[in-house]
């Protein structure tokens, strides 16, 4: 009996001591379950980001302080709700409903990632820019028990970005009206130096003088002309006018332009093309603009008496070429670079080579455009550089032979006295290039604004008028409409001269009656080339009218 007792206590004991034990254990999970979820309620609380969590049905267990602001719902208030009430979701745009990141991570159990132009719409119907991401929670065997949804307001960087691309366009249409209005001073410029050309006295001093503003003017007009460029390709304006060209055409064209420079700094030139011609479908100026770019970089960054090379070979469907010197060479870190927007290898005030960085830039898209590729090569500094480009050969249908096209090799007609309304607004540009036309034979006129111009149509009875498109009081376009309106208006030639030569603009003034568009600077060869023109229909039309005469 006694040691029945003895046992009973004993088990008794043992039982008592094991229910403390567990009733210590689970104390001690508890407390650790409390530390963590206080750990957790303050970590919740003091991150930046707005959290919410929710179970497994997609209703509200938790949302943290920042979540509590942005929604505009209290903690309290919004366990238990569907999280679509709480957290009201809209596209910036379309302002229809989007898809709710954190009820996608809970039905695929993957992390969604951040969706962009999201709005939130809080309690009270405040608005605000949000980036949101959200991730399934799983339990040690991996099953997802609930979402956590992380969320931040982006309203004040949405502002900011909004802002940056504002002032960004405002910078490309600054860049844009400033190099139109750089170019402007340009031709009234060198129609003086034309002036003085013809009829300064040969004194040494003078023409040297005469010679180094044409050489500057011509810089400034490549400078400003660059420029131009690069606000177009900012602004994706740039157009191609292609046509079926000779490669050899163009070689010959860039080299013209840039043997100046050459000549200059005692390079020595090898060019070597094959002698059957390729054709390439491109637009003629644009692609001896890349490789007068090119050749011009080779010959500026050579010290003196140095060697360029320009080879162009036939690969399969597509030629090379190559533009080679033994230069200054550029350094491996900035080969890949090379072709950005104002990248130059010396920046510092002291180099001695003028330019701003664009002319890469335009080169490597101006070949993009033609269907190319460029690239740069260069051993490393003092080791000279290769630039090579790759065109497509355009496919031969029929060789069209030796170039059969009207005006190419022609003799260029010296045009016969004929009376000529200049108009522009800006005094000088119309003065000087009246003067040079009057020093030609030509009886001139000029006029200020699209009214006068008309008027003066009217009173002068001119055969050709050159007229800006930008005018005060009537622009261009519609003083043209106006004065082919006007008695005797359809037989005269109407030339547009102005600083926008895009296709579009091309085609405006077209559709406004005019018969030649040219891009100031105008260049003097060109436009006697179209008033030769003028010439020849005019006389075509006076033996018209003589032989009509003559029969009668
Ligand atoms: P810019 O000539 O106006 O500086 P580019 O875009 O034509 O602008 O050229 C960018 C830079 O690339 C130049 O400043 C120069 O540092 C480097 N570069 C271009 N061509 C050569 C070359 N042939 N040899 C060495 N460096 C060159």
């Amino acid at each position: 009996m006694e040691q029945d007792d003895d046992e009973e206590n004993l088990l008794r004991s043992v039982a008592l001591q094991n229910a403390q034990s567990i009733l210590l254990a689970r104390q001690r999970a508890e407390e650790e379950l409390i530390r963590t979820k206080e750990w957790l309620r303050v970590t919740l609380a003091s991150i930046g980001d707005a959290v919410i969590t929710t179970d497994t049905a997609g209703c509200i267990t938790s949302l943290n302080p920042v979540a509590e602001r942005l929604t505009g719902w209290a903690q309290r208030d919004a366990r238990g709700e569907p999280l679509e009430r709480i957290f009201q979701i809209v596209n910036e745009h379309t302002r229809h409903s989007v898809e709710n990141p954190a009820l996608r991570a809970l039905r695929e159990g993957e992390i969604v990632g951040l969706a962009n132009h999201t709005i939130l719409i809080a309690r009270d119907e405040t608005e605000r820019a949000i980036d949101d991401s959200a991730a399934p929670i799983k339990d040690e065997q991996g099953t997802i028990i609930g979402v956590v949804l992380v969320f931040r307001d982006v309203s004040e960087r949405r502002k900011n970005e909004a802002a940056l691309k504002e002032s960004d366009r405002h910078k490309d249409e600054f860049l844009a009206m400033l190099a139109h209005e750089l170019r402007n001073p340009l031709a009234p410029i060198r129609n003086g130096v034309q002036i003085f050309r013809a009829l300064a006295p040969p004194v040494p001093e003078l023409q040297l003088a005469i010679e180094m503003i044409d050489r500057q003017l011509h810089q400034l007009t490549r400078l400003v002309d660059d420029l131009l460029d690069m606000s177009r390709i900012t602004r994706g304006k740039i157009e191609l006018r292609k046509e079926r060209v000779e490669l050899a055409t163009i070689v010959k064209g860039a080299i013209e332009a840039s043997r100046p420079l050459i000549d200059q700094r005692d390079h020595e030139l090898t060019v070597t093309i094959p002698p059957q011609p390729i054709h390439l479908e491109a637009d003629l100026t644009r692609l001896s603009q890349v490789l007068m770019n090119l050749i011009n970089n080779a010959a500026k960054f050579s010290d003196r008496a140095g060697r360029i090379w320009v080879t162009a070979e036939r690969e399969n469907d597509s030629v090379l070429i190559r533009v080679k010197d033994t230069g200054i060479g550029i350094p491996a870190e900035m080969l890949p670079r090379i072709f950005d927007m104002f990248t130059q290898v010396d920046r510092s005030l002291e180099r001695s080579e003028g330019g701003l960085g664009i002319g890469l830039t335009l080169v490597h898209r101006l070949v993009e455009m033609h269907g190319g590729t460029v690239e740069a090569r260069s051993e490393g500094p003092g080791k000279g550089s290769e630039f090579v480009v790759h065109l497509p050969v355009a496919v031969v249908i029929q060789d069209p032979g030796p170039q059969g096209k009207a005006g190419h090799g022609e003799a260029v007609v010296t045009p016969a006295a004929r009376r000529i309304l200049v108009v522009d607004d800006n005094l000088d540009a119309a003065e000087s290039l009246g003067m040079l036309l009057g020093m030609l034979g030509h009886e001139v006129h000029t006029a200020h604004d699209g009214l006068e111009a008309i008027e003066a149509v009217a009173q002068f009875r001119p055969d050709v008028v050159l007229l800006d498109i930008g005018l005060p009081k009537l622009n261009g376009y519609e003083a043209a409409r106006r004065i082919r309106e006007q008695e005797g208006g359809t037989s005269l030639v109407l030339v547009a001269l102005t600083g926008w030569g895009q296709e579009e603009d091309r085609r405006r003034s077209k559709e406004a009656g005019f018969d030649h568009h040219m891009t100031k600077p105008v260049d003097f060869a060109d436009l006697q080339k179209v008033l030769a023109e003028v010439n020849r229909a005019a006389r075509k039309d006076e033996e018209e009218v003589a032989e009509a005469a003559g029969q009668g």
